[in-house]
């Protein structure tokens, strides 16, 4: 896989085909790839092996418990964990945003289209 890929959360994702947890555990390969682990598994010997792609720190002995992004923080070195973390709350805030901003465009541009036809529809009620 081109490493490059790895910083999209969708493809980190992919990579958890044998991960060890469910969706219901707190450590789910979702919570895995949010916060920056892609799984690095060969077999079953090895499922819960996985490396954050930022900082390339390897970890395993996950417990179905554990929190991935305190994990990370409290292991990575330079705490690699906050920076991504703020990164992505950060990038949330902006998508927040942007879905605001979107629909407030939309409403005004459906404000401007009723008041263009109201007058149409009057007329053609007219010629009735
Ligand atoms: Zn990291």
């Amino acid at each position: 896989m081109d490493r490059h890929q790895l910083f999209l959360v969708d493809e980190r994702i992919k990579t958890f085909k044998t991960w060890p947890f469910s969706d219901k555990e707190k450590c789910n390969s979702w919570n895995m790839a949010e916060a920056g682990f892609y799984s690095m598994a060969t077999g079953s010997d090895d499922a819960d092996a996985a490396k954050c792609f930022l900082c390339g720190k390897e970890m395993d002995g996950w417990e179905a418990s554990d929190d991935p992004w305190a994990e990370h923080a409290s292991h990575a070195p330079h705490k690699c964990g906050s920076p991504l973390f703020q990164l992505l709350e950060f990038l949330s805030v902006v998508k927040q945003y942007m879905i605001n901003e979107v629909k407030r465009v939309a409403e005004v541009a459906k404000d401007k289209v009723d008041e263009r036809v109201k007058p149409i529809i009057r007329r053609c009620h007219r010629k009735k």
